[in-house]
């Protein structure tokens, strides 16, 4: 008889964990996986994938409007925000299924419950007592609450989704990703937007150059930026009016307040302390380059180490660490180097070291830098300019870091994420031939 109820029981099935899951069954392992809300995770269920239907969807505005220089004549448009939330919960609801089929076509028993652990090789899943050699905690991240007096009449990104109807005023309080795609997609549909931020700037992080572009570029667009502004309190005024009160005195009023100021780990009631597993300040789990914690055959991955809080590198780190448990195949994830986007209006898309770090940390550097406007911003006489900028190591010539805000710079960047992860050297990137006319040619065509 088996001395554990299941090789490999992962908590939470969400990006990371249902990748490391299926992985590991399909290497032969008994595999459980526990749920407490929907399987698929924040990116599927409240993140990534309904957020990126709205920034779709939303930015037809700016297409519709744009059509009109194209010849399109289109009356008496309008738009019908419970036609959008319910089609995209819907695809929700599809990609959850889709998610459980494959939970099951692999072999995974799921179990839509809390689990937390009692003891190294105990788990209670929603009351029943189960066993496992190894245990891999993927349970991710989740919205943190302003901590000001009202700070709970904000809703979050998780909230954001089901709304009965478009606000008039929102004040988005941050000044990060969410609170930049959140920021362009009430923009599109028309509502007045704010952003309070507590300190200087938006997206550290994102190179200056291209967030100071999205500045311009949204400010013509008409959110509103306040910065240096910590939340001092929160009052309800009537059904349709909250009154923020920022800790420079300054009053606003709003309809909708929304909290994107950052995504704790989900740790809490987890029993990480009496198992005496090692956290980060802030609560995350501590693990090493091999998703291993302090004990010896529990694992974490994801958000929930915050590592690199995005989804395509923890559904890496779930399937590197069943390939090294169940697969007899070991590796570990480079968390360097790792592309990234913000879809925002237009959106931004970055790789490797911006022009900042790499003057910090590099000999000499070389910056090419790309300004134009999109061909159909020109015919649309849309005053919106792309800007793409590569980054060179002037000692190797190697490409070190890729920035760009302009239409589609996600799409784009993907490829040209390949070229610095491999380290290709700027003039391979001028060897290539351009593919006329796009805006994605003015990568090879930088001088
Ligand atoms: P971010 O970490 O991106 O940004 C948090 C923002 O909130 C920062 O501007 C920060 O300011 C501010 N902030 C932090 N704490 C407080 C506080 N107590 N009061 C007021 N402001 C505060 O967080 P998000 O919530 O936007 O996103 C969470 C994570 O989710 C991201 O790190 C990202 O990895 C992931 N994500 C990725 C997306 C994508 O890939 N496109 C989209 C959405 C989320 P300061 O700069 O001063 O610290």
């Amino acid at each position: 008889m088996a001395k554990y109820d299941y090789d490999y029981f992962v908590i939470g099935a969400g990006s990371g964990g249902v990748r490391s899951s299926r992985i590991a069954s399909g290497h032969g392992a008994k595999v459980g996986i526990a749920e407490e809300h929907r399987v698929g995770g924040t990116c599927v269920i409240r993140g990534c994938v309904p957020k990126k239907l709205l920034v779709i969807g939303s930015h037809f505005a700016e297409d519709l409007e744009d059509a009109a220089r194209f010849g399109w004549n289109i009356e008496g448009k309008s738009f019908d925000w419970n036609c959008l939330r319910d089609n995209l919960l819907a695809d929700v609801d599809r990609l959850e299924e889709a998610y459980k089929n494959t939970l099951s076509s692999h072999d995974v028993a799921l179990h839509e419950a809390r689990a937390t652990l009692e003891d190294a090789h105990t788990l209670n899943v929603g009351g029943r007592t189960i066993t496992a050699d190894k245990i891999l905690i993927a349970t991710g991240s989740r919205p943190g609450q302003l901590d000001c007096p009202g700070g709970d009449l904000a809703i979050t990104s998780n909230d954001v989704f089901h709304l009965d109807r478009l606000p008039e005023r929102v004040v988005i309080a941050g000044g990060g990703y969410i609170a930049t795609e959140f920021a362009g997609i009430f923009n599109e549909l028309g509502v007045d937007v704010t952003v309070v931020q507590r300190s200087d700037r938006i997206l550290r992080g994102y190179d200056h150059s291209v967030v100071e572009r999205l500045m311009h570029i949204s400010t013509i667009k008409g959110i509103q930026f306040k910065y240096n502004s910590p939340f001092a309190k929160v009052e309800r005024q009537d059904d349709d009016n909250l009154l923020i009160t920022t800790e420079n005195g300054e009053e606003l009023e709003a309809d909708l307040l929304l909290a994107a100021i950052g995504r704790p780990a989900n740790v809490d009631g987890l029993g990480l302390e009496a198992l005496g597993i090692e956290q980060k300040r802030n609560g995350a789990i501590k693990v090493d380059e091999g998703s291993r914690t302090n004990i010896d055959n529990i694992f974490a991955v994801g958000d929930v180490t915050d590592r690199v809080q995005l989804t395509p590198v923890a559904i890496r780190e779930g399937h590197a660490l069943a390939d090294t448990l169940f697969g007899g195949k070991p590796w570990t994830v480079d968390h360097g180097c790792v592309p990234s986007a913000v879809f925002s209006h237009p959106p931004i898309a970055s790789v490797g070291l911006t022009e900042g770090e790499a003057r910090n940390t590099l000999g000499g550097v070389d910056v090419y830098t790309s300004d134009f406007r999109a061909m159909k911003n020109v015919l649309a006489d849309r005053n919106e300019r792309a800007l793409y900028k590569l980054v060179v190591d002037s000692a190797t010539g190697r490409l070190v870091g890729a920035h760009m805000i302009g239409p589609d710079a996600p799409e784009i960047m993907q490829g040209l994420a390949i070229a610095v992860k491999a380290g290709l050297t700027k003039q391979q990137i001028d060897e290539t031939v351009a593919i006329h006319p796009t805006m994605a040619e003015e990568i090879v065509l930088m001088r």
